[in-house]
């Protein structure tokens, strides 16, 4: 089944799973910048996490045949003390001419507030000025369709914004319409726990604007699955959705969102 993983955390992966996805048919890969797991202890820890990212990533990926992206941005997590964010933006410019980065993510909130919200706007200006796609974040659980709110009214102080380059990550049942009723592109991601199950999320596509979402596994250094999406792929054939549907959530989709950046071209 080919497909896109448009949201992984590699960094924290085993060559293993990086044979899985090959042989499952994952066509390419993208990983979005965010939390190690612990706090860095200073903006020096960021740029080496960028150079993994847009060096020594790509080319552990190719060794399975896997075209490997990436996305830049201080994650909300660490945005909490801004002056240490802003540190840590000052040296992403000169990593977004790299061949394999797509835009500014994942960008977004963590526990909602100022200070993480005014990192996330940088962050946004930063994407507008160079014209790249964003990719966003949205809190976990009860936190999360307020966080989704306070997005959605931030981004709305952007009028230059094209929502059509920006996808919120992490949508559930009471957020998805919110996201797609203002235009932007929507994101599921398929967790073990905590996030949506395959058929939560096949019951979420099969209602909402399946024509701009995606399915992610966000599989990182937690209880994640690197290979939910093609997983979900299997349950979608199961229950009656067709080669062609499978293939527009799975591959064509991503592909169409991503397409915007310059820098994402398959091989
Ligand atoms: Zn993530």
């Amino acid at each position: 089944m080919k497909y896109i993983e448009p949201h992984a955390h590699m960094v924290s992966r085993t060559t293993d799973d990086y044979e899985k996805l090959a042989l499952a048919g994952c066509a390419a890969l993208c990983e979005p910048a965010f939390w190690a797991g612990f706090d860095r202890s200073s903006p020096a820890g960021f740029y080496d996490y960028y150079r993994q990212l847009t060096e020594y990533e790509p080319k552990r990926a190719a060794r399975y045949g896997i075209p490997h992206f990436c996305w830049l941005c201080i994650n909300p997590k660490e945005a909490e003390d801004a002056g240490f964010a802003r540190e840590v933006m000052a040296i992403i410019p000169e990593f977004l001419d790299k061949p394999t980065v797509l835009g500014i993510g994942e960008i977004g909130l963590n526990k909602n507030t100022r200070s993480e919200l005014a990192i996330f706007e940088e962050h946004v200006q930063m994407a507008l000025d160079r014209d790249l796609p964003i990719l966003i974040h949205t809190p976990h659980l009860e936190d999360k369709l307020k966080g989704t709110r306070l997005i959605l009214d931030s981004l709305a102080n952007f009028s230059k914004l094209d929502r059509g380059k920006v996808i919120i990550d992490h949508v559930e049942e009471h957020t998805v319409n919110l996201v797609q009723e203002q235009g932007y592109w929507a994101g599921m991601t398929l967790y073990p726990e905590s996030k949506c199950t395959p058929n939560r999320a096949i019951d979420m596509l099969e209602t909402c604007d399946a024509s701009r979402l995606w399915l992610n596994s966000a599989c990182d250094w937690g209880v994640s699955d690197p290979l939910a999406v093609v997983k979900c792929g299997f349950e979608m054939k199961r229950r009656k959705h067709t080669a062609a549907e499978i293939d527009t959530i799975l591959y064509e989709n991503p592909k169409r969102f991503l397409s915007q950046s310059k820098n994402f071209v398959l091989p």
